[in-house]
C-alpha cells in the first residue's frame, strides 16, 4: 500500500503503540497532546489506526491572549467551596479498591461506592450498564423548567494496576464528586448531569454506549455542554490543556478566559480531540471540552503502577475543579 501525502495527528498515548510509530514518521509539530507528523515511505498499514489525517491549518498555533471577565458573585461564592482535603480523600479512596479495570468486582465495587456518594448529596442516581458486570453512574440535578442539561463526566475505570490509577483518573473522579458536592447547594437553571464512565482504557466503551442510548432517545439535542475531566492530578508548571475540536475553539478560548479569572491555572488549548471520553459526543457535535495535565510533562506513572495517590497534586486537582464549576455556571447563566 502506497504512504498517503499529507498531514497527520498521532492519536494515541501507549507506549508501545509510540514505540513502533516513531521510526516512521516526520515530526512537524509536538506541543502537548497536539503531535502533527508526515509519514515516511516505512509508514505501515497496520499503524494506520493510531493516526488521524487533518488540513494543512489544522497544525497553526492555537494561543489565545486571556481576557479576565467581570467577576459574577455566584462564582465566586462556589469556588471557595471547594476542599483540597476532600479531593485529597476521595483519590484515596479510589486507590484503595485494589484494581479498578472494568469488569472486577472491586471495580464494580468502587462504581457502586461513587454512586452513593452522589445520592447521599441529593442527585437522582442510576447505573447504566452496556455489560452485567460493567457499569457506569448517572446521577441528575433536575430543573423541570428547563430541557437543557449540562454534563460533567471523568472515567472511575484504570488500566487495572494494584492499588494505582490515582491520577488516572480517581483525580478526574475525585474533581467531578468534588464539583458535585459544591454544586448540590447552588440552585441552577438548567439540568446538571454528573456521568461516572467506566471502561474508557478499554476504548471509550461506557461513554460510547451512552451517546448512543441518548442518540436513540433522540436525546442528545438536550446537551448544551459536556465537560471531560481525565487525569488532572499531576503537574508542576501549572498549565492546563483545554482539548476540542475545531467546530468549539470558541468554547476553549472561554475557559482560557473563566481560567485567568477565576483561577491560578495557565492554559494550552488543543484543537484535534482524541483518546477519552470527550471523542464521542464531539462526534456528535455537541459542545465537549477535555481538561487534562499538561501532557508535555504528564505523570511520569502513566498506565504504571507506580500511579499513586502521593504522586497527586491536589492543589493542581483544585484549581481544576473550580475552573471547572465556574464553566458549569457561566454556561447555566448564558
Ligand atoms: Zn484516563
Amino acid at each position: 500500500m502506497p504512504v498517503e501525502e499529507g498531514i497527520y495527528q498521532v492519536i494515541t498515548a501507549h507506549p508501545h503503540d509510540l514505540e513502533r510509530l516513531t521510526p516512521h514518521v516526520n515530526t512537524l509539530k509536538r506541543d502537548g497532546r497536539f503531535w502533527a507528523v508526515t509519514l515516511k515511505k516505512s509508514f505501515p498499514a497496520s499503524l494506520r489506526g493510531i493516526v488521524k489525517k487533518i488540513q494543512s491549518h489544522e497544525i497553526e498555533q492555537k494561543s489565545y491572549e486571556p481576557v479576565v471577565l467581570e467577576i459574577n458573585p455566584t462564582i465566586i461564592h462556589a469556588i471557595k467551596l471547594v476542599e483540597t482535603n476532600l479531593l485529597k480523600s476521595d483519590v484515596e479512596k479510589l486507590s484503595s479498591y485494589k484494581t479498578r479495570i472494568v469488569g472486577s468486582a472491586d471495580n464494580k465495587l468502587a462504581i457502586n461506592w461513587s454512586e452513593q456518594k452522589l445520592k447521599a448529596m441529593g442527585y437522582k442516581t442510576k447505573q447504566i450498564c452496556f455489560e452485567p458486570s460493567k457499569c457506569s453512574v448517572i446521577a441528575d440535578k433536575i430543573n423541570s423548567n428547563s430541557s437543557e442539561v449540562i454534563l460533567v463526566e471523568a472515567h472511575l475505570d484504570s488500566v487495572g494496576k494494584d492499588f494505582a490509577g490515582a491520577d488516572d483518573n480517581a483525580s478526574g473522579t475525585a474533581s467531578l464528586l468534588e464539583m458535585a458536592r459544591v454544586l448540590s447547594g447552588i440552585s441552577l437553571n438548567s439540568n446538571l448531569r454528573f456521568f461516572i464512565t467506566n471502561g474508557e482504557e478499554s476504548g471509550l466503551e461506557g461513554a460510547k454506549h451512552y451517546v448512543k442510548q441518548l442518540d436513540s432517545r433522540n436525546e442528545l439535542r438536550f446537551i448544551k455542554l459536556v465537560i471531560n475531566m481525565d487525569m488532572v492530578g499531576y503537574n508542576s508548571n501549572g498549565v492546563v490543556e483545554l482539548e476540542t475540536d475545531s467546530p468549539f475553539e470558541g468554547l476553549a478560548k472561554e475557559f482560557v478566559d473563566l481560567a485567568a479569572t477565576y483561577t491560578t491555572l495557565k492554559t494550552k488549548v488543543t484543537i484535534g480531540a482524541w483518546g477519552s471520553d470527550h471523542v464521542p459526543f464531539l462526534e456528535k457535535d455537541i459542545p465537549t471540552l477535555l481538561t487534562i495535565e499538561d501532557w508535555s510533562t504528564k505523570t511520569p506513572c502513566y498506565h504504571a503502577s507506580c500511579d499513586k495517590p502521593d504522586t497527586v497534586n491536589y492543589l493542581y486537582a483544585t484549581e481544576i475543579t473550580k475552573l471547572n464549576i465556574a464553566a458549569v455556571l457561566k454556561h447555566d447563566l448564558n
